[in-house]
């Protein structure tokens, strides 16, 4: 079963007198395990759709169906508690709370979720391990590295194991060996835990670690590679 399906979505926004159609009926399905990239020049509809596929934004048209579940029809509360569950995070600004350390980061959302103290730690543990990140869990985000601070963010949005992790511009505030680092870490998570990965990006470098293709033009697929190979398939 695919775990996001888009139907016809559109999407405008109106500033004043000005309309701009950011999402112009586009359809697509994503299966477990993926790992794909949006790309598409700059105001091409890449943010707007993660943000629709992500339960973060609504379209004005068209069906979501996240896990198997039309997100359209729940109330506020339902879709944020499926977002909770199936989805992680990755942005470019990294978006860590900047009061917390790397630890407490990632074990945010688990304390959120209510999840047990031990298997809390452990949990985080093992996360900021996957990303090397072992020696630096007492930093806090002005204490790091931007290539650090996004290896946090990968660790928290991997910590719940989510179904998939949506991930904007994810390299776009890194230098080529800290953005191929992040891409590295985001490949390996996904042949070890199964998670699909879509990453939207304009960054050839990021392209290249692509298995399946996703172009945006003018807010409408222009171009749809599907994988050839598929991750741990669930
Ligand atoms: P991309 O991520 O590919 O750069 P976006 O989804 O951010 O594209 O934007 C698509 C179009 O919608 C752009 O023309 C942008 O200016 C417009 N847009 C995006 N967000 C808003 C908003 N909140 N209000 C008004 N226009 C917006």
């Amino acid at each position: 079963m695919p775990i996001i399906e888009l139907f016809d979505i559109c999407k405008t926004y109106h500033i004043g007198e000005v309309e701009t159609r950011a999402l112009d009926g586009v359809s697509l399905s994503f299966e477990p395990g993926e790992f794909t990239a949006i790309v598409g020049p700059s105001g091409s509809g890449k943010t707007t759709l993660l943000q629709i596929m992500g339960c973060l934004d609504r379209p004005d048209r068209g069906v979501v169906k996240l896990d198997g579940r039309d997100v359209t029809r729940l109330n506020a509360d339902q879709r944020a508690e499926l977002r909770r569950n199936v989805i992680g995070f990755i942005f470019q600004f990294f978006a860590l709370i900047p009061v917390l350390d790397a630890y407490e980061n990632v074990e945010l959302p688990l304390l959120l979720a209510g999840v047990g103290a031990r298997e809390r730690r452990e949990r985080t543990l093992e996360m900021l391990a996957a990303v090397g990140l072992s020696d630096r869990i007492h930093h806090r985000p002005n204490q790091l590295s931007g290539g650090q601070q996004q290896r946090v963010a990968i660790a928290r949005a991997l910590v719940k194991r989510p179904l998939v992790v949506l991930a904007d511009e994810p390299t776009a505030n890194l230098d080529t060996v800290n953005g191929e680092q992040a891409m590295e870490i985001m490949q390996r998570l996904n042949e070890q835990t199964g998670t699909a990965f879509i990453f939207a990006t304009h960054d050839p470098r990021v392209m290249k670690f692509a298995r399946r293709t996703i172009h945006l033009v003018d807010g409408r697929v222009a171009e749809n590679n599907v994988a050839t190979k598929v991750a741990n398939a669930l």
